[in-house]
């Protein structure tokens, strides 16, 4: 077999990138490890950039998005008594995010890919990378009890942190960045009406807490937790009281419970890999970098990825630039540790760190001030709805 691009991963990043390139006359395989069901089912991120957006659009996959997602204009921060609205699109002059599910996007991501025929082959087991750092590279897999090798001119890593592409690159090659924080996320999908039509963030004495949305009738909410508590020690009543306890008075009276659709703890953590590049593979996405979800800029970092390769791969087989190649890591790591710098500053600011009585009233300061500051909120509201994408040159 032999296509122009093998994309590992049919996550986002992977089926966004198979579209924009597809929609280019460019041949890609993607090769997905599970069943589509199985990542279809997979409740993560929700909130998406404007920069973001405006991709979608160019891969011409936004139209249930248009219609159905939610364009917000601004997200409330409460702490200490005090409620504060982030007008993002005063504040960023016109800007705004849009709240519309992974697993919406995931969908019309792949129902676009086999509308135009683009082939995916899920369910392909023990995915090895061959020659990644010659011209002639491939990769191998087992489906349907046959092994297959595929060559291709470059990889697209797009198979997330457990993922085997970044595992690929030899030892020695690649240099980590980790933070890891002391507590994790309580997550819980309902079936229920947001409590608001905008997000709230809230920081706490007994922790952080979110109120998210993934439509008008589905309702995500994350409360911090210690990471030493089991999911099976939370019952829904447990986490709507503790919910109620964390939100100003007001927003927990109009709060709507109901039964969880989806139950779940995440660790928080900041990881970056240096360079993202080996040879003729690219890592893209959570493959190269994870950040804590409290900016909302997990998603949106692996699209800006998409974004730099994408229009590199253009160049590249159009043009014959191959000089291009080897600005995607330094173009995307740019932009990638400014978000890495906004979400662990988030986590910081909004969370509490156990036994940190100083920090926490430093994090009282800090919000007051920045709350009371023009320029304050400006900073918050155009690192929350995306810094604009890096140029290629
Ligand atoms: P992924 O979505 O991880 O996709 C990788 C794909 O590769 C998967 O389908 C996987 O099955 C496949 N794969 C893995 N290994 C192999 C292999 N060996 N061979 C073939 N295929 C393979 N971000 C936010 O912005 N806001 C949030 O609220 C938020 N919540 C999250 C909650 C959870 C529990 C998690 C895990 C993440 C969350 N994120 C959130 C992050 C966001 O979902 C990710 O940043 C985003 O999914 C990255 O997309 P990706 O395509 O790079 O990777």
């Amino acid at each position: 077999m032999k296509t122009q691009v093998v994309i590992v991963g049919s996550g986002p990043s992977g089926l966004l990138l198979g579209q924009l390139l597809h929609n280019q006359g460019i041949d890609t395989l993607i090769l997905e490890k599970h069943a589509r069901e199985h990542v279809l089912s997979r409740i993560r991120a929700g909130v998406l950039e404007q920069v973001t957006v405006d991709l979608l659009r160019e891969a011409n996959v936004a139209g249930r998005m248009d219609r159905e997602g939610d364009v917000h204009e601004g997200f409330d921060i409460v702490f200490a008594g005090r409620r504060e609205r982030l007008d993002l699109k005063r504040l960023t002059n016109g800007k705004t995010v849009m709240v519309y599910g992974q697993t919406e996007l995931t969908l019309d991501l792949m129902e676009a890919r086999e509308a135009a025929g683009a082939k995916t082959i899920y369910q392909a087991r023990n995915v090895h990378l061959n020659d990644i750092d010659s011209d002639a590279p491939s990769v191998s897999f087992e489906a349907g009890g046959k092994t297959v090798t595929v060559h291709c001119d470059y990889i697209a890593g797009c198979d997330g942190y457990h993922g085997v592409c970044r595992q690929s690159i030899p030892d020695g090659v690649l240099q980590s960045f980790e933070r890891v924080y002391p507590f994790g996320w309580l997550g819980v999908l309902s079936r229920t009406p947001p409590v608001s039509p905008e997000l709230i963030y809230a920081n706490h004495e007994r922790g952080f807490a979110l109120c998210s949305m993934r439509s008008q009738s589905l309702s995500r909410y994350y409360l911090q937790v210690s990471l030493d508590d089991n999911i099976d020690d939370w019952s829904d009543q447990c986490f709507w009281d503790e919910l109620r306890t964390r939100l100003p008075a007001q927003v927990a009276t109009s709060l709507v419970t109901g039964p969880s659709i989806e139950k779940s703890i995440a660790p928080l953590r900041s990881f970056v890999v240096e360079p993202m590049q080996f040879g003729r593979l690219f890592l893209l996405g959570d493959a190269a970098h994870i950040v804590p979800p409290t900016g909302a800029k997990g998603l949106n970092l692996a699209a800006s990825d998409v974004s730099t390769l994408y229009r590199i791969l253009l160049a590249v087989f159009r043009e014959g630039r191959t000089e291009l190649l080897e600005q995607y890591s330094p173009i995307c790591l740019s932009r990638i540790w400014k978000a890495e710098r906004f979400s662990w500053w988030m986590t910081s600011m909004l969370h509490r760190f156990p036994g940190d009585d100083f920090g926490s009233r430093i994090q009282m300061a800090e919000l007051d001030y920045l709350l009371d500051s023009e320029a304050g909120k400006i900073t918050i509201a155009e690192n929350y709805v995306g810094l604009p994408f890096e140029p290629l040159e």
